[in-house]
């Protein structure tokens, strides 16, 4: 026993007495250095970041959420909140300090007449879909069933319905949150409007959500998967696909990827490993027209392979989901686009046919039409006048391909930015800084910055896209 405590107190800094008098306040695991799950626990979606915190709390609740802040206060602990841990830079977890994780809260609780979600901070897009497609609802998320909604909530939230619905942070109604200082409270349009206003796109920032409201809306079964192309027509196909994406009507959407051909079923064996230009549709709606909608799409250049048909919603959110599991090295870059001309489409596709390895590509995703129409000081997203949101993966399961595949990554983004609108969603990028934070937020950086001042004066939440106090 004597050893154990002095072991611990080595690792963490932390005596047995705090965790005892932790073990009190907590329902939910506190696991350290040495305990069986600490491996497993420890780990983020991207193993490219390695860290060794010093104790993860998995909390249940908001009493949970508000000792573990207190705690991490007190023992002047470094702290990183988690959701799905999916962020790519892995600012779910830290170095030797604190892990507040929430993955085990995910309750999640529908208001059909009001079409309205209740969602806890730690509960996946799948869980979310889970719940509300029963109903017939949908609240816009992102294209991979896996990922937090508190990372992708708080930051943006752009994938198959953000033409039609908005980002996430448009249809969030009301966050429940624990603050630096352990309280607790409610931002929404008559509360906190400041706090309301800087959750929509700030990020982890200003304290942890405990739960979010979500506006839900009318999805079922939808008309949408991929289409893919050979890379020959990579240049003619995004032109055309740029210009359909400007004017269609909100209901259709398509993000553009170029990507390899898995090697595996149902993807035909002759197109198996080939770089490939692809469209992953989502049309939500009239099932009944559909066909007729993709007419002109299918005649434009008949696609080589055709995976579009009805389907239903949550099937396409999580199409993608076994093609990334989770343990895979990543690298983004990522920009805003309001229009490719030529010269930034020729680099795109010249750029692609050198793809590092067959798990990395580029996607670009449409942020027109409803998520277009908002206001650029509405909420911290700057970039409403951008049409569209890119970001370059460099992925691979063995760490040996990193430096190589890094490199592609950065050299393709060093030539393909200076096309680019400035700034970049902040969940698609790295951690490169405040510079870039500063480009991203543009003009509301300066809003952001005093209302962190006032919710968080010391940064206490700064493991994360940081926004630094300033009043
Ligand atoms: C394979 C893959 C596909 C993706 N696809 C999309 C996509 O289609 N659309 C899209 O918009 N994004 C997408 N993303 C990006 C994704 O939105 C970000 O990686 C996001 O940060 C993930 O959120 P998370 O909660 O899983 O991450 P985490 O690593 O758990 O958290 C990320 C950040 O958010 C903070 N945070 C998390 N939860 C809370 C909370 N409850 N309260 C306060 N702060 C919190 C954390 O402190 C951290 O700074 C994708 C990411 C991956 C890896």
């Amino acid at each position: 026993m004597a050893d154990m405590q002095t072991e611990l107190k080595k690792a963490t800094g932390i005596s047995m007495e705090a965790i005892a008098g932790l073990r009190a306040k907590i329902r939910g695991d506190i696991i350290l250095p040495g305990d069986p799950q600490y491996e497993v626990a420890r780990k983020v979606y991207n193993s490219m970041i390695d860290k060794h915190p010093a104790l993860i709390i998995r909390c249940v609740d908001v009493a949970d959420v508000s000792s573990a802040v207190d705690f991490g206060s007190q023992q002047g602990l470094e702290v990183a909140v988690r959701s799905g841990a999916h962020n790519g830079p892995g600012f779910g977890t830290v170095e030797g300090g604190l892990v507040i994780d929430l993955s085990r809260m995910k309750g999640i609780r529908i208001n059909p007449e009001e079409n309205t979600v209740r969602v806890e901070g730690g509960a996946t897009l799948g869980d979310i879909d889970h719940a509300t497609y029963p109903f017939g609802l949908a609240v816009p998320m992102g294209v991979l069933s896996t990922t937090g909604i508190g990372g992708l909530a708080l930051t943006g939230g752009s994938g198959y319905l953000t033409r039609q619905y908005g980002l996430t942070i448009d249809n969030i109604l009301s966050v429940d949150m624990v603050l630096a200082d352990g309280c607790f409270v409610t931002a929404d349009k008559e509360h906190n409007e400041d706090l309301f206003w800087a959750v929509r796109g700030g990020g982890g920032n200003f304290g942890i959500v405990t739960s979010f409201l979500l506006r839900a809306n009318k999805v079922s079964m939808v008309y949408g998967g991929p289409m893919l192309w050979p890379m020959d027509d990579a240049a003619d196909i995004i032109s055309y696909w740029q210009e359909l994406i400007l004017k269609a009507p909100d209901e259709l959407n398509g993000w553009f990827a170029f990507l390899t051909v898995p090697p595996v079923a149902p993807f035909p064996e002759m197109y198996q490993l080939q770089k490939m230009a692809a469209i992953i549709w989502c049309y939500n709606g009239p099932l009944d027209t559909a066909e007729e909608m993709f007419k002109p799409i299918r005649s434009f250049r008949q696609p080589a392979i055709d995976f579009t048909a009805p389907i239903p919603f949550p099937a396409l959110q999580s199409m993608f989901d076994a093609l990334y599991p989770p343990g895979l090295q990543w690298y983004w870059q990522a920009d805003f686009f309001k229009h490719y001309d030529g010269e930034a489409i020729k680099l795109n596709v010249e750029r692609n046919k050198e793809m590092p390895t067959i798990f990395s590509g580029t996607h670009i995703y449409p942020i027109n039409g409803a998520a277009g129409r908002i206001g650029p000081v509405d909420t911290p997203w700057r970039f409403r006048d951008a049409n569209f949101s890119q970001v370059t993966i460099a992925v691979d399961p063995s760490p040996n391909r990193n430096e190589g595949m890094i490199k592609w990554a950065k050299d393709y983004w060093s030539a393909i930015h200076p096309y680019s609108a400035g700034g970049a969603y902040l969940n698609f990028i790295m951690d490169e800084g405040t510079d870039r934070v500063k480009a991203s937020y543009g003009d509301n950086y300066t809003r952001l910055a005093q209302i962190k001042a006032r919710y968080d004066p010391n940064n206490f939440f700064h493991i994360n896209q940081n926004i630094i106090p300033k009043v």
